[in-house]
């Protein structure tokens, strides 16, 4: 079996990593950045961020592991003392392997488009003046939104920046994609839904801008540069992400212990 690390580059994560990549080569794994069947992560969920965005091309064929070197996260879920523990599992090829949904994003500008996936959500901004966009569901006309920004975040990655806005938090075995609000006006002239949304997976939301504006769009950690747009297509990707799963975590411990207490 062929696996990668990726590291968060701070000193305890590379030392993590020095470490993992002895045991791993003593029990006759093969070190592989480009074509790993197992990618495993050390740093924490932003760090497995980077590794998703790195194999992006090749998820039918890679599956993921985190290891937190701060605190406990939803993709890092491993300790640092559990190392041995996880090597041995993964050499003894002792994991099954858990799929969860992605977003599509399709950018599309004068009959091209670009696609992106993002893991846990992608944003729409205007950097200096109001946003304001058309939204679109399954091509009816929705409402007209006037605020901060729209972020549409996968079920992995609400509980990120999308529970930061407010928005529910979703199981990632429901194949849905979210829409949440930054800030709308709502007065007597403007109107939006105010809440959350949240599109099954035959579903599409698409954004038209009203005006000729500036926008900040980001996938991830990632920001995109397009200087014109013409609309901005989501739905729930065909594509998904695979974890290694080496033992039961219910999901909703995880999130129990990263918001209310681990002890
Ligand atoms: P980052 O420092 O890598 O991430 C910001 C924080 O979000 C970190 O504490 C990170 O956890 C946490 N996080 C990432 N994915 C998560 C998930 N699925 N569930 C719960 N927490 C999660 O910042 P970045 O390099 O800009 O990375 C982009 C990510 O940051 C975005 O995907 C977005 O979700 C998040 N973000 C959050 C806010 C907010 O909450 N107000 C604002 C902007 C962006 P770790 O410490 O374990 O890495």
């Amino acid at each position: 079996m062929k696996f990668s690390i990726q590291s968060r580059n701070d000193s305890q994560s590379n030392e993590l990593m020095g470490l993992a990549k002895n045991y791993l080569q003593d029990f006759g794994l093969i070190l592989d950045e480009l074509e790993p069947d197992i990618v495993i992560s050390i740093g924490g969920d932003g760090t497995l961020l980077h590794a998703f965005h790195n194999h992006v091309k090749r998820l039918d064929k890679v599956a993921f592991v985190g290891i937190h070197t701060g605190h406990l996260g939803f993709y890092a879920d491993w300790k640092p003392s559990e190392l041995e523990k996880l090597v041995l599992c993964i050499a003894k090829n002792q994991y099954r392997v858990v799929e969860y949904p992605l977003l599509e994003v399709n950018v599309c500008n004068n009959s091209e488009t670009t696609t992106y996936l993002a893991l846990n959500e992608a944003t729409i901004k205007s950097p200096s003046v109001t946003l304001v966009m058309d939204v679109f569901l399954n091509d009816r006309h929705f409402e007209r939104f006037r605020g901060d920004g729209l972020c549409i975040s996968t079920p992995s990655g609400s509980t990120a920046y999308n529970k930061a806005l407010g928005g529910a938090i979703i199981h990632p075995t429901l194949r849905a994609i979210q829409i949440t609000e930054m800030a709308s006006i709502n007065n007597r002239v403007f109107r939006t839904i105010g809440s959350s949304l949240v599109l099954p997976d035959h579903h599409t939301c698409t954004l038209k801008p009203v005006r000729t504006q500036e926008f900040t769009m980001t996938v991830d950690h990632i920001q995109l540069k397009h200087d014109e747009l013409e609309s901005i297509i989501f739905r729930v990707a065909k594509e998904r992400v695979r974890f290694a799963r080496f033992r039961p975590f219910p999901f909703w411990e995880r999130v129990h212990d990263s918001f209310i207490s681990n002890e």
